[in-house]
């Protein structure tokens, strides 16, 4: 047995003016050939499941890339192209091959195109006609038609923070396995609710999520029924795909599976409109939510400036909540992260211990929101410098090696800010801990950051403030302006 595997992700932010050329995977993790399995083997990710179902039947593989970048603008055509098309070449020119496991994203938005994964599948399909082509997708991913109609199976992740990658990978790879084997004929029904839900509003510990997904094992559970999957979406790209949907995947070879499976859908569906005003943030004001924050007295508490998350395209530099929480002076905060390499340039120029006024932040203009770049003014101790890399022992992305580029830790006022060279959102205490700072004992934990902070900081978490702030994820839907959304969409209808 010959297996194509390859892994292509991105979550575009369509209104995020952060530019994604092809080395911006390079920045966070891109592999070609064989180096693919070195890097990925034994990781939490979806590919590593294919790697090790791969070699259970003792079938080839061949990997022709691994990409991963940074949430951001929509992806360069060359990136695009690049990434596609060394799958596509694998395809033409390698083959034939017996199936395709894909590790994707969902949420991918090429310039000048509504979606990169559905022609991705298409284009595969025209290579190889009728090749099973199975396929994760992260539960932010934007499902469409056309991704249907060119896979065979689609398995989403069921927690957020995604801590199940390698376990969603298993499952989707084990359903192509038993359909090359004849067991199973995987059939796929789907359906779009019409709800532009919010990714603030999807942690899998909390409602509404929480009874999704146990709506969608409900379903797994019922005979002909291979997966279930929920897909919050992606709100903040403004294509006509963007939103919340279901993805069944019944056996077609028991009889009467296209039935079942529709069924399932149907009730999931449902379960969608009955919740459909549960998927919005309620918004506060800044400063009374930080006032709130300083009256309490055990920490840690997290603090989530949550419209700036660069795991969702933020800038990473945007300093309005952090000017609000150093004005009402609260102490022993631990803040992560922010982007500005000139400043980590200065600051390794005036080396640790050395007292500086810089402008921190701010770099960034958002014209899509109509803010412009805005740095503060600060003045503070360089307390430590670093390279920004560390292996990830928590529990996302285990085992990886991860890096935000050269480092620095600048304290001013009750804070010790970490900033970074390249765009990193804090979802591992790892941001901290590499250079020095125990977040378990610090009073605030301030993140940049939405739901996946949970898998690293769940732990030191006493308490949780939202700090509604400036920036290209706000959830704050008067500040975007959507024209290409599906008419009737839900709140916007
Ligand atoms: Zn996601």
């Amino acid at each position: 047995m010959r297996l194509l595997l390859a892994m292509m992700k991105h979550e575009t932010n369509t209104f995020s003016p952060v530019p994604t050329p092809l080395q911006r995977f390079r920045d966070w993790g891109m592999h070609e050939d064989r180096a693919v399995v070195t890097a990925y083997r034994g990781t939490n990710h979806p590919l590593a499941a294919y790697i090790d179902l791969a070699a259970e039947i003792g079938a080839e593989i061949v990997t022709p890339i691994a990409a991963e970048g940074m949430p951001s603008g929509p992806v360069s055509r060359e990136a695009y192209d690049y990434l596609t098309g060394r799958i596509l070449d694998a395809l033409a020119t390698q083959g034939p091959f017996d199936a395709a496991l894909l590790d994707l994203h969902g949420a991918m938005v090429p310039d000048g195109m509504t979606g990169g994964e559905g022609p991705l599948l298409k284009r595969m399909r025209e290579i190889a006609p009728g090749l099973p082509i199975a396929a994760t997708f992260d539960m932010h991913g934007n499902m469409t038609d056309e991704i249907m109609a060119n896979a065979t199976v689609v398995v989403g992740y069921k927690t957020y923070p995604h801590v199940d990658m390698y376990k969603a990978g298993e499952q989707c790879g084990r359903i192509m396995l038993r359909a090359l084997k004849g067991e199973v004929t995987p059939v796929i029904r789907f359906g779009q609710a019409g709800i532009l839900a919010q990714t603030l509003r999807m942690g899998s510990d909390e409602e509404p999520m929480q009874g999704a997904i146990a709506a969608c094992l409900a379903e797994e559970a019922r005979a002909g029924i291979l997966a279930a999957s929920i897909f919050g979406g992606f709100p903040m790209a403004d294509i006509p795909d963007a939103g919340l949907s279901m993805v069944v995947v019944a056996d077609a070879g028991t009889g009467g599976g296209h039935d079942i499976g529709q069924a399932a859908c149907d009730r999931l569906l449902a379960y969608a409109q009955a919740t459909r005003t549960d998927w919005f943030h309620v918004h506060h004001p800044l400063d009374a939510a930080v006032a709130r924050a300083k009256t309490i007295a055990d920490g840690p508490v997290v603090l989530l400036d949550h419209a700036d998350n660069v795991g969702s395209g933020g800038t990473s530099d945007v300093m309005t909540v952090i000017a609000e929480v150093l004005r009402q002076g609260l102490e022993g905060v631990a803040m992560a992260a922010v982007w500005d390499p000139a400043a980590v340039q200065m600051m390794q120029k005036a080396g640790v211990g050395a007292t500086i006024t810089l402008e921190l932040g701010g770099r960034t203009a958002m014209p899509s929101i109509g803010l412009a770049a805005k740095p503060l003014t600060l003045t503070g101790k360089v307390r430590r410098l670093s390279d920004g890399e560390w292996t990830v022992r928590g529990p996302m992305y285990t085992g990886s090696r991860v890096t935000a580029g050269p480092t620095a830790v600048f304290e001013t006022g009750g804070m010790q800010i970490v900033v970074t060279s390249l765009h990193h959102e804090p979802w591992d205490a790892g941001i901290f801990t590499h250079i020095g700072i125990d977040p378990a004992h610090c009073r605030y934990i301030l993140l940049k950051s939405r739901v996946h902070y949970r898998a690293g900081f769940r732990p030191f978490e006493k308490h949780r403030i939202t700090l509604d702030g400036d920036g290209v994820t706000t959830s704050d839907n008067t500040r975007l302006s959507y024209s290409h959304l599906k008419p009737g969409t839900y709140p916007f209808n």
